[in-house]
């Protein structure tokens, strides 16, 4: 059984415990990414639970099963698959491919997401940075990274990933020409007024610690 709702509900839990670094989601955070009431996630967290995908107890949250982890992992490449497909075959942008991908990733089957990589020559990174799971539910190789908000000024850097996806933000980012590959230096980082100004190709911008604490980049090497 992998119905949509089944599929949303282990992507969600997936990304809640890796963000938070945890082995398990509390009810509240999943009902919270969902947009949904926590009685709706109590009641489907116990059909995980029989289907075998989710480990759930009243009051100590959610964990995947492998099983659980597994389809969390394939509806995660099938996202980040189709986001990339949709940039690179018919050059949509960055901040529009997450809501299509959102609803594509659970009609397309494994085998055309399995022909689509191998059409765009088994890329490791999505249009956002975000690693794209292999086939047997690995990751590409990470390379080091950190984020932006950590540079002191003088620090030359390229980006690297972008955990903060909302069109509005993303749109700000390629306006100030930042993009996944492109290169710039912190000018500026403000401790006091929680703010840090970059430079890039296209002049300067500024960015406010909690955003620039979702951009990951790589130092550039001399
Ligand atoms: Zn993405």
């Amino acid at each position: 059984m992998a119905t949509l709702t089944v599929e949303t509900y282990v992507k969600a839990i997936y990304q809640i415990c890796t963000e938070a670094h945890s082995r398990s989601a509390a009810t509240g955070s999943v009902a919270k990414r969902l947009g949904v009431s926590p009685g709706t996630v109590t009641s489907m967290l116990r059909t995980l639970a029989e289907s075998g995908l989710a480990n759930y107890q009243a009051y100590e949250g959610v964990q995947l099963t492998e099983a659980g982890r597994r389809l969390a992992l394939r509806v995660l490449r099938r996202h980040r698959l189709i986001e990339l497909f949709l940039v690179q075959t018919l050059g949509l942008t960055w901040d529009e491919v997450h809501e299509e991908a959102e609803h594509l990733e659970h009609a397309v089957s494994d085998r055309l997401i399995d022909r689509i990589d191998s059409f765009l020559e088994y890329p490791n990174r999505d249009p956002h940075g975000d690693p794209i799971p292999r086939p047997d539910g690995s990751f590409p190789d990470d390379e080091t990274t950190e984020p932006l908000v950590r540079c002191e000024a003088a620090t030359e850097f390229v980006l690297d990933r972008v955990i903060e996806q909302s069109p509005e933000f993303l749109r700000y980012l390629s306006d100030a020409g930042l993009s996944i590959g492109s290169s710039g230096t912190v000018v500026e980082n403000h401790p006091s007024a929680r703010a840090l100004v970059v430079k890039t190709s296209d002049g300067q911008v500024t960015l406010g610690h909690d955003l620039a604490e979702k951009i990951l980049i790589r130092r550039s090497r001399d």
